[in-house]
């Protein structure tokens, strides 16, 4: 299986934080990210290959 992270898609952060809703499990998964303070429960999902690309492209610049 493929290992995969999160992602803020404001900010391309993996600092995402999964807010536990109390009206029970029906209600979609909410995430927040703790470095643009983004809430909503759309998030980009890579892979940790992909995400290490991207990183050492950020480097590079
Ligand atoms: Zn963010």
């Amino acid at each position: 299986m493929p290992k995969t992270v999160r992602l803020c898609p404001k900010c391309r952060s993996v600092k995402l934080h999964l807010l536990t809703n109390v009206s029970g499990w029906l209600a979609p998964k909410k995430f927040e990210c703790k470095e643009c303070g983004y809430c909503g429960s759309f998030f980009v999902e890579v892979d940790i290959d992909e995400l290490k690309k991207m990183k050492e492209e950020k480097e590079k610049k």
